[in-house]
């Protein structure tokens, strides 16, 4: 069974890129009235604690969110989240008048499922998502870890959102074909794997290229890890060359925040960097997605960023 949970990772650097390009797209997408299906293919436990053991453990939020909100004046941070961002923090430009729309609103919603000034509570895509919905939207969580599945269950269902979300302990790789196209004929994907395994890259690949013949209208989500792999760096290549063959506009937004290089501590040991960079692929991105990232891509690499290899890019086709 997988070992991957993604509540060592809650708000880290990652999460915040993801989670702040989820937020821009499904704003543009709720405003029309016609009813949005999400599916969320990898959907994790739903609802994380930032001063739980498992977030305590690796700290990673206080490289991601926690270090925005410090950057951005937010009035309490938990101590020992605190400590770790603020590390090597260069003084940002960053301030809570300048920032970002997109990254105010993400910050904004993080917010809005604490008690104010606390930062407690980190909500994963599923609760991201379903803060969104209108009425007539729906929400379909893939999950496939069991403890995570159940976890999952649990928080959706103190929502008592009833038929509107729909957890599915299975295959979200497989498990999306047999909703596309959905009635309404508006969707948006969103395919977050952990990539704990080789085949998850393939499989990626695989799922989109099936779901964009099945529903080439949909608006597609990739989140992808920037690391030393051939099948890491092939892979926007790769979703790049299904989204050009479909004729399909496509965007590709990444952030570094640190090299990737190994380094070696007075022992000699070698360190390993832990995850220096993402991506988010979107295929049918909405045409407001674009300039939203060139605003706020630039703050989180300066916020977030580590090493002087922080950086940002933003490329776009079709
Ligand atoms: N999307 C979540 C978020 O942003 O809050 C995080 C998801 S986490 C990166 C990936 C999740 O996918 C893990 O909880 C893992 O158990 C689950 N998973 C792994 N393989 C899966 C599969 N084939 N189908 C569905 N879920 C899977």
């Amino acid at each position: 069974m997988f070992s991957y949970r993604h509540a060592f990772h809650a708000g880290n650097h990652a999460d915040v890129l993801k989670h702040t390009v989820l937020l821009a797209i499904l704003r543009h997408l709720l405003q029309k009235d016609t009813a949005l299906t999400v599916f969320d293919t990898h959907a994790g436990a739903g609802l994380y604690r930032l001063d739980g053991d498992y977030a305590a453990t690796s700290g990673e939020a206080g490289n991601g969110f926690l270090r925005l909100v410090l950057a951005l004046n937010s009035p309490v941070v938990p101590v020992n989240q605190a400590r770790t961002a603020t590390k090597s923090v260069a003084i940002p430009k960053t301030t809570a008048d300048t920032v970002a729309p997109a990254l105010k609103d993400y910050l904004d919603l993080v917010a809005s499922f604490n008690n104010k000034g606390s930062h407690k509570v980190y909500p994963g895509s599923p609760f991201i998502i379903q803060r969104l919905l209108g009425e007539r939207d729906k929400l379909k969580l893939f999950e496939i870890h069991p403890t995570d599945a159940k976890t999952l269950s649990a928080n959706i269902a103190q929502l008592e959102a009833g038929r509107q979300v729909a957890v599915l302990r299975e295959d979200g790789f497989e498990g999306l074909k047999k909703f596309l196209p959905p009635p309404s004929r508006r969707a948006l994907v969103l395919c977050d794997p952990s990539y704990e395994i080789k085949t998850d890259y393939a499989r990626v690949v695989a799922m989109m290229a099936d779901a964009l013949t099945r529903f080439a209208t949909g608006s597609y989500a990739v989140w992808y890890p920037i690391i030393p792999r051939p099948e890491a760096h092939d892979l926007p290549r790769k979703l790049k060359t299904l989204a050009t063959k479909a004729g399909k506009p496509w965007l590709n937004a990444t952030l570094t925040v640190k090299s990737s290089k190994l380094t070696s501590d007075e022992a000699g040991e070698v360190i390993r960097p832990g995850l220096p960079a993402s991506g988010m692929f979107v295929i049918n991105p909405p045409h407001t997605l674009k300039a939203a990232l060139q605003l706020a891509l630039p703050q989180m690499a300066e916020v977030l960023g580590q090493d002087k290899h922080a950086s940002f890019t933003l490329e776009s086709g079709g």
